[in-house]
């Protein structure tokens, strides 16, 4: 594979880090970056944009993809299927811009091994009390689950290239902002010597 020319920015965590948010927040900044949109069998939020937050399809089309070698990676997460686009996303990089993922920590690690330029930012959540607050919105059971996947994906993270903790949003964005800063930097660098 040539070497595309935007770089690729997998971002990852476990659920209610505040992963969105930051993500949200850098793109409506950054306009060299765009969000790749991934397609998922779950149900659709009342505050989300079919086509803007997933491409919400049932099964059958979503195993379809699969079948045409359609996904850079999927995963089966909390039941549900997630898949992010590939002809997207390597067009997108392609085109020369940064591509911004949102998946989660199985999907990344699985993106690194395909598309070993990617860079892996894992945001780390402050402590298990503040992540349960944050995730109340989503109804016990939801929790359950999720907080049980929260232990597994933290073990993961020495996997990843760079972490942020999220603490304080503002504090954790300027982080995040200087990782991808940084990386920009130095493969500035790298092309120029
Ligand atoms: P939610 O249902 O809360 O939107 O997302 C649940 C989890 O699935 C989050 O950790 C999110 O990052 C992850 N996710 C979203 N899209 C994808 C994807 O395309 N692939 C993988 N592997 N995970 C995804």
């Amino acid at each position: 594979m040539n070497k595309a020319k935007g770089h690729l920015f997998v971002v990852s965590g476990p659920s209610g880090v505040g992963k969105s948010t930051l993500i949200r927040r850098f793109l409506s900044e950054d306009k060299k970056s765009v969000f790749s949109v991934s397609y998922t069998t779950r149900q659709k939020r009342p505050n989300e944009i079919d086509g803007k937050d997933y491409y919400f399809v049932d099964a059958e089309t979503f195993k379809n993809i699969i079948k045409k070698n359609g996904f850079l990676e999927w995963e089966n997460v909390y039941t549900y299927f997630y898949g992010t686009p590939k002809k997207e996303v390597l067009e997108m990089l392609n085109s020369g811009k940064d591509v911004v993922l949102d998946i989660d920590v199985k999907g990344a690690l699985s993106v690194k091994s395909r598309y070993p330029d990617a860079f892996l930012i894992f945001i780390e959540p402050p402590s298990r009390n503040e992540l349960k607050r944050r995730l109340l919105f989503r109804g016990e059971k939801e929790i359950e689950i999720r907080l049980k996947r929260v232990e597994e994906e933290v073990e993961k993270k020495g996997y990843f290239d760079y972490t942020v903790i999220n603490e304080n949003i503002d504090e954790a964005y300027r982080a995040f902002k200087r990782i991808i800063e940084k990386i920009r930097e130095e493969r500035h660098g790298k092309d120029n010597s």
